[in-house]
């Protein structure tokens, strides 16, 4: 392939809301590649429902902050829950300009949603597929750019590395099997979250947080790998694959949560982790493996025009959520914990960035508040942009070298053998974690 043969200034790897808004930031006279592992749609930002966060006005500040921070367990870094909050006005002005479509009120105002954890409505909508509204837009901006290359079914199997600081990537087309390396003068990891590694998840099954056991193998530091956000409220279903999110937004518009009798057993609107160890406490309770959410109560029009997506799909696995109660379970759905990065995106390694879900620069503590990831992916993917635009360098080429001639090509020889070493690293690095132990120490597989 050989868009994969030539050099780049900037590789992006992962084209989901955080890939996407950097390549649209970054210097136009800069050359980008942009790679995703299958379909470009295949990623979570695609599956976002809910919506994204925004700051209503100055008198909301604290009190979105402080949601945010108990979410978290307070274990957030206030620096990135104020840059984040303080941003999301700018991220949601740019998303309206390149023509996002947010639900609104009769005077044009937007129209708010509210969620588990937040103590007043401040979440941007549309009905309930805003990753796809979002990413979509993205996508078509992104497409017009003459300076960014994007292709997809190319999987990322390492980057190139010497002295902790990176050159580019090694990069499998998948329907070739050829390998590439691939060099830039900065790289960026979009590569998402990691529930795929793990199975009963919401998430692509191609997340496998392949960017994560990369990172471990070359020494760049990762943080708080154990914090994995379980959701309560996926659909419950006999058949294997994704788990389908029924989004929080339909407690935050009413919904309840009911056991075996059809009583309600908890408060729906506190945070994801209070709500998903009450639904577990609830099913080991009354020995169930679902209990039931229901919105018969809901005007049937509200329902209707902001949860079709959710009306259909519940239709298809044989519910009419207008007349019946919908069986719900807990599902792995996000990754708190991520390779280390600052408020710029930048990692430990020089010329190596991360953004999106993938990283991890504090902002979500330990339980992330609704809502607040797709405006941190897309806030902190804009910043990594603007920081490398403004102090873009070129690389020593002659270390370029020595770094390329380094390369083992046995690693690669079996990709699909490495990938799944990938996977298992991760998740013994997980529970490595789990149990207390430094895993940035010298991490290596035995
Ligand atoms: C069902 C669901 C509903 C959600 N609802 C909301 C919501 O309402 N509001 C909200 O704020 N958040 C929500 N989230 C979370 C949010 O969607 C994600 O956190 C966010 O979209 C992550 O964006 P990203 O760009 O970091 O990663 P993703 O969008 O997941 O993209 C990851 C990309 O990396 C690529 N990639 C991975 N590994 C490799 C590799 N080795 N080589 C090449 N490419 C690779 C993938 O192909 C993909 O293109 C939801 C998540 C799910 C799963």
């Amino acid at each position: 392939m050989d868009l994969l043969d030539q050099r780049y200034d900037v590789i992006i790897v992962g084209t989901g809301v955080a890939g996407l808004n950097c390549a649209l930031n970054l210097p136009r006279d800069k050359r980008v590649l942009v790679i995703c592992k299958s379909k470009i749609t295949d990623c979570d930002s695609y599956l976002a429902q809910g919506g994204i966060c925004r700051l209503k006005n100055d008198e909301d500040y604290d009190s979105y902050f402080e949601d945010t921070m108990h979410a978290g367990h307070y274990e957030n870094n206030p620096a990135a829950v104020d840059s984040m909050i303080r941003g999301s006005q700018e991220v949601i002005g740019d998303l309206v300009n390149l023509g996002v479509e947010f639900a609104t009120e009769a005077d044009g105002s937007f129209a708010y949603t509210k969620e588990g954890g937040h103590s007043v409505p401040r979440i941007c909508y549309h009905e309930d597929s805003t990753g796809k509204e979002i990413t979509t837009t993205l996508l078509r901006a992104v497409r017009k750019l003459e300076n960014v290359v994007l292709t997809e079914k190319v999987t990322m199997l390492d980057i190139i590395e010497r002295d902790n600081c990176c050159y580019g990537i090694v990069a499998l087309d998948n329907a070739s099997g050829k390998v590439y390396d691939v060099l830039a003068d900065y790289t960026v990891l979009a590569t998402g979250g990691l529930g795929g590694a793990f199975g009963n998840t919401t998430n692509f099954g191609i997340l496998k947080g392949d960017a994560l056991a990369i990172c471990l193998d070359h020494g760049v530091a990762v943080d708080r790998i154990n914090y994995i956000q379980v959701h309560p409220t996926s659909l419950y279903s006999k058949k294997r694959g994704r788990r389908f999110l029924i989004s929080e937004s339909v407690r935050g518009e009413g919904a309840y949560l009911l056991d075996k009798n059809f009583n309600r057993f908890t408060d729906e609107l506190k945070p994801r982790d209070v709500v998903k160890d009450a639904v577990f406490a609830q099913m080991k309770k009354d020995g169930t493996k679902f209990v039931w959410l229901d919105m018969r109560h809901i005007p049937a029009e509200k329902i209707a025009a902001h949860f079709p997506a959710i009306v259909h799909r519940c239709r298809e696995e044989g519910y009419d959520v207008f007349t019946q109660c919908i069986p719900v379970v807990p599902a792995i759905h996000y990754f708190m914990g991520g390779i280390r990065s600052d408020l710029k995106g930048r990692t430990t390694m020089s010329r190596l960035y991360a953004v999106g879900e993938t990283c991890c620069n504090g902002v979500h503590g330990k339980n992330r508040l609704a809502s607040n990831s797709l405006l941190e992916s897309l806030l902190f993917a804009k910043r990594a942009a603007q920081d490398i635009g403004s102090g873009f360098t070129r690389t020593d080429r002659g270390q370029e070298s020595l770094a390329l001639g380094a390369l083992d090509g046995e690693k690669y020889k079996e990709p699909k053998k490495l990938l799944a070493r990938y996977k298992n690293q991760v998740k013994k690095a997980v529970k490595a974690a789990q149990e207390g132990k430094d895993i940035n120490v010298n991490y290596k597989e035995n």
